[in-house]
């Protein structure tokens, strides 16, 4: 295991020089360690941010200049768009656009989702490659071992390690994987710079999270596609959205009134906002996310529990309303 060292600067060696680590907001060992570790598993060069919406930030801020505009996924997680909102007091333009297809003319970053919070659509990988402007993939609901964006075109993968790579609902980190060195090295100069850094003890958890990824993850889509597959079959659920991998689904009840009933009826499956932990979460989208969302919408986030135990919770729920 790697120690957990919070020093926030270290001894120059004896010449009186730098050493790889001299002071934290520049690089810190098992940032530094975690880093390696998530680059390995995405293809590219990680660097490590204080939550997913830090990482958009600083990745945004990093690339694009005043006057610029961002084609972001319509239907991506709606913390995303809110941020983009939020900088066009800086100058900053954001239109939308259906990621299935191909992306805008005339913009200067195009941001995608594989696949999207809370409707599991999955981008078109090679239309978005095929546009001049650099392209970013939030991959966070995928994770590496189902979708590696650098391998089919993308500049920039960027993660919400908060949810399946830390994987425990005890770590709020971000991260961005570029496939440029001279990319990551810019973005590293922005982070330091700026101060959007990740303290040590989240990456160390992190980096105990990763040991695990693909056990956890590979047993959520298992436990996944099979409740995908029995809640088509339920006679009070309409559509059911699940790329057929990864461990978070939406599906729709009546109305709001019937979704309220279900997601405060269940017992095994918690009600609670954000996905990936190891535990089942589930809400109703419609109370952060207005109307861009059917009042009957569930998102559910599969954990590691029993597919029957976790069937009979539901079904139950179900049943009850
Ligand atoms: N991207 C996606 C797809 C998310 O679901 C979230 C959070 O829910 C974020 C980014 C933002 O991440 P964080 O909450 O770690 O800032």
């Amino acid at each position: 295991m790697n120690a957990l060292d919070r020093s926030t600067t270290w001894p120059y060696d004896e010449r009186g020089e730098p050493r790889e680590f001299y002071y934290q907001r520049y690089g810190h060992p098992v940032g530094a360690a975690a880093e390696r570790a998530l680059g390995a598993l995405d293809g590219g060069q990680a660097l490590l941010f204080p939550s997913g919406a830090g990482a958009t930030t600083a990745l945004v801020l990093a690339l694009l200049e005043p006057g610029a505009t961002i084609a972001l996924a319509a239907g991506a997680y709606f913390g995303t768009g809110r941020l983009f909102e939020r900088l066009r007091a800086w100058g900053l333009d954001v239109v939308e656009f259906d990621q299935t297809r191909s992306p805008p003319d005339g913009v200067q970053l195009v941001w995608v989702e594989a696949p999207s919070n809370p409707f599991l659509t999955m981008p078109d990988f090679d239309a978005a490659a095929a546009h001049p402007a650099p392209f970013v993939v939030d991959a966070t609901a995928a994770t590496p071992v189902h979708v590696r964006p650098l391998e089919r075109g993308a500049d920039f993968v960027l993660h919400s390690a908060t949810k399946y790579l830390a994987g425990h609902d005890d770590v709020l980190l971000g991260a961005v994987v570029c496939r440029r060195e001279e990319d990551a090295t810019r973005l590293r100069d922005f982070r330091t710079t700026t101060g959007i850094v990740a303290a040590p003890d989240p990456c160390w958890l992190l980096l105990r999270s990763l040991e695990t990824l693909p056990l956890r993850v590979e047993r959520q889509t298992a436990t996944a596609r099979e409740l995908a597959r029995r809640l088509e079959a339920h006679p009070s659920v309409g559509a059911v959205r699940y790329p057929g991998f990864g461990g978070l689904m939406s599906f729709d009840v009546a109305n709001g009134e019937v979704a309220r009933r279900v997601e405060t009826g269940t017992r095994v499956i918690t009600n609670a906002t954000s996905l990936g932990g190891v535990r089942s979460v589930m809400e109703t989208r419609h109370r952060w996310e207005g109307d861009r969302v059917p009042e009957g919408l569930l998102r559910l986030s599969v954990g590691l529990e029993d597919v029957d135990a976790l069937w009979a919770d539901l079904e139950t729920a179900l049943t009850r309303v």
